[in-house]
């Protein structure tokens, strides 16, 4: 059994739109370790109940299907799309579909269920085990890997997040209004902080970073001289 202090994970969590996600994949890309952006999993559940025609409010059905679904994570292969990372949801490639504003609308109810979440994390832990892996997401550092010998908690003004994924989804030509994503912005941090289980808070040895006056490459350097040193030698 492998214990999780001989684990090479950097967990990094943050509220939405905090700039984890460009900071997680910079970083894995740096150093050549695996990405998990678990954020992608209670997206794929979203999309499954949505897809299935399962009410997002049905808790019971809901985990059922979150357990019987197969969600894979990989790395790009080159479609040259933008991508940081391919998500199959039971095979199909649905790495777009997941970030529409549908399953914005729906995922954090779904991620709220206990069921789903005790599903996902026990994914995301096995996920852990397959070596050197940047672990992105709300939880990572507080429940899935509270052994993680890096834990980075991200953060930024609710306004730069909103001005950040109102500029993405612009690239990515979606229909957009600054304010309303304000909102759901500002509904997220309420929901995922107030929420019963696993609510979204820095580890209490979590290395706090507000991104709000840096760029994503000064972060990430900042974090590599955090890094030497802090993780174990690879086996
Ligand atoms: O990070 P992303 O915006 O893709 O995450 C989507 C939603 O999934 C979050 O708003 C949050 O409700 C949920 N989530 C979670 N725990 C994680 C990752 C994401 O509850 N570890």
């Amino acid at each position: 059994m492998v214990k999780e202090k001989q684990l090479r994970v950097i967990a990094i969590d943050g509220p939405a739109a905090s700039g984890k996600s460009t900071i997680g994949y910079i970083l894995a890309k740096k150093l050549g370790f695996l990405l998990l952006d678990t954020g992608c999993m209670y997206r794929a559940a979203t999309l499954a109940a949505l897809q299935a025609g399962v009410a997002v409010e049905d808790e019971t059905a809901v985990t059922e299907l979150a357990h019987s679904i197969d969600i894979d994570v990989q790395p790009p292969a080159g479609e040259g799309d933008g991508r940081q990372y391919t998500t199959l949801l039971n095979g199909q490639d649905v790495t777009w579909e997941l970030r529409s504003p549908e399953v914005d609308a729906h995922v954090s109810l779904v991620s709220s269920y206990a069921g789903v979440r005790q599903e996902m994390v026990q994914r995301q832990r096995l996920f852990g085990l397959r070596g050197s892996v940047v672990m992105v997401g709300r939880d990572i550092g507080t429940v899935v890997m509270p052994d993680a010998p890096l834990k980075l908690y991200i953060t930024a003004t609710a306004e730069e997040r909103a001005r950040r994924r109102w500029r993405d989804r612009n690239q990515q030509g979606h229909n957009n209004n600054y304010e309303a994503i304000l909102a759901d912005v500002q509904r997220r941090d309420q929901f995922d902080s107030s929420r019963k289980h696993s609510p979204l808070r820095p580890a209490d040895d979590a290395i706090v970073i507000d991104t709000s006056d840096l760029t994503p490459d000064e972060i990430v350097a900042e974090i590599l001289v955090l890094v030497n040193g802090r993780l174990p030698r690879p086996t």
